[in-house]
C-alpha cells in the first residue's frame, strides 16, 4: 500500500505518517511547511518507505507511482495562524482539495479530507450532529477557514458523486498532543508555554466557552478506520469531554505544578461558545471512541513539552 499524506509534516499529519508507515504503508509525504516543521517528520525520514515533497498543494503536483490512498490535511489549522494567511488558507482548502481530489481520481485512490467542527460555526445545536448544516459568519474573522473547509467538502462530495471517487470526510474537534508548535496560539501550547515560563495563563473573555479535547492517537486511529470504510458523508472524531476554557486553565495549572495567575484577555470575533461532538455515528460505524482520557494525553503532551524544553 503507497499513502499520499498532504501536511504530513504537520502536528496531525506526522502522527499519521507514523501510523501508516507502521501499518507497513509507504507513504509520500506533501508540505510546503506554512505551519508545520521539517523537525516534526525527522525521525521518519531515514526509513525507506517514507518520502518528502516540499510543495504547496494549492499548485499541480503530478505523483509517479501507485498510489492507493490520498489523505488531504494540508491547512493552517491554529486561529492565529490561519489569520496571518487568510488567502493561502482559502486555496489550500479549495485549490489545494482539487489538487488532492485531482490525484486521487487519476490514481483510483481512496481519499479521505480533514475537515473540522470550525463547519458548525458558533453551534445553535448542542453537542453537535453531523446534520447540522451549521451558523457561519461568511465574512467574519474565521471565515476564511471555516469556508475553505465547507467548500472542500462540496468538492469532495461533488468528485465522489460525479466521478465515484471513494471520497471520506472526517471533521475533526479540538485535538491534541504531540508535536503541536508552542507558538501556534492555540489554547493548550498558550497555556502548557506560559505555564513552564511561570507567566499568566491568558483566558480569553470569562473563559465560559467550551471545547473538548481528543488526544492525537484516538483521532488516528479514528481516521485510519473512516478511511477503510464505505462511509462518504462526513464523520465527527473527537472527545465528548466538554470543559470550559477556565476550567481547561485550572487543569493545565494542576498538571503542570506551575503557580501562574489566570488572566482574562478580550474574548476574539466569532469565537464559538459552546463545542462537543455527537461521537453516536462514529462509534455505530467505526466501532469508535476515544480510549485515552483527557487527563492522561494531557500527561503525555505535558511530558514531551518538558523533555523538549529541558525542563
Ligand atoms: P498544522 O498546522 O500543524 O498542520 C498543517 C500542515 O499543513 C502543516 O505542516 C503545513 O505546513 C501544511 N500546509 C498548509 N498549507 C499547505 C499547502 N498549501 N501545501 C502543503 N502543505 C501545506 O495543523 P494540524 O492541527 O495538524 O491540522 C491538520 C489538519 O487537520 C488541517 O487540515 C486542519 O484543518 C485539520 N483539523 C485540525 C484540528 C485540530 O484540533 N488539530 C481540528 C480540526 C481540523
Ligand atoms: N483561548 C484562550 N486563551 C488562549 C488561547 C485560546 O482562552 O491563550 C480560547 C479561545 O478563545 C477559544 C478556545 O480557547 O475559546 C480554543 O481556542 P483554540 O485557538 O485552541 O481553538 P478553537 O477551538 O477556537 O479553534
Amino acid at each position: 500500500m503507497r499513502t499520499l499524506i498532504t501536511g504530513g509534516a504537520g502536528f496531525i499529519g506526522s502522527h499519521l505518517c507514523e501510523r501508516f508507515l507502521a501499518e507497513g504503508h509507504a507513504v509520500v509525504c506533501v508540505d510546503n511547511f506554512i505551519t508545520g516543521r521539517p523537525d516534526n517528520v525527522r525521525h521518519l525520514v531515514d526509513n525507506p518507505k517514507f518520502r518528502v515533497i516540499v510543495h504547496d498543494v494549492s499548485r499541480p503536483l503530478h505523483v509517479d507511482g501507485l498510489l492507493d490512498n490520498v489523505l488531504h490535511f494540508a491547512s493552517p489549522a491554529s486561529p492565529v495562524d490561519y489569520q496571518k494567511s487568510p488567502i493561502q488558507t482559502l486555496k489550500v482548502g479549495s485549490l489545494g482539495t482539487h489538487v488532492a481530489l485531482g490525484i486521487a481520481k487519476a490514481h483510483g485512490a481512496r481519499y479521505l479530507i480533514a475537515s473540522t467542527s470550525e463547519v458548525y460555526g458558533d453551534p445553535e445545536v448542542h453537542p453537535q450532529t453531523e446534520d447540522y448544516w451549521g451558523h457561519v459568519n461568511p465574512v467574519g474573522e474565521r471565515s476564511m477557514y471555516d469556508e475553505s473547509k465547507r467548500f472542500a467538502e462540496a468538492m469532495t462530495m461533488a468528485y465522489h458523486r460525479e466521478h465515484n471517487v471513494q471520497t471520506h470526510i472526517v471533521r475533526i474537534f479540538n485535538t491534541f498532543g504531540e508535536r503541536m508548535r508552542l507558538d501556534d496560539g492555540r489554547v493548550l501550547p498558550n497555556f502548557v508555554g506560559q505555564a513552564f515560563r511561570g507567566e499568566p495563563l491568558t483566558v480569553y473573555g470569562d473563559g465560559s466557552q467550551t471545547r473538548s479535547f481528543c488526544y492525537v492517537s484516538d483521532l488516528v486511529d479514528g481516521i485510519y478506520r473512516l478511511l477503510h470504510s464505505d462511509y462518504h458523508l462526513p464523520v465527527n472524531l473527537g472527545n465528548p469531554g466538554e470543559m470550559t476554557i477556565l476550567e481547561f486553565a485550572e487543569e493545565i495549572l494542576r498538571l503542570t505544578g506551575s503557580h501562574s495567575r489566570i488572566v482574562h484577555r478580550p474574548l476574539p470575533a466569532d469565537d464559538p461558545k459552546q463545542r462537543k461532538p455527537d461521537i453516536s455515528l462514529a462509534r455505530r460505524l467505526l466501532g469508535w471512541e476515544p480510549q485515552v482520557s483527557r487527563e492522561e494525553g494531557l500527561r503525555r503532551t505535558i511530558e514531551h513539552y518538558k523533555k523538549k524544553l529541558g525542563k
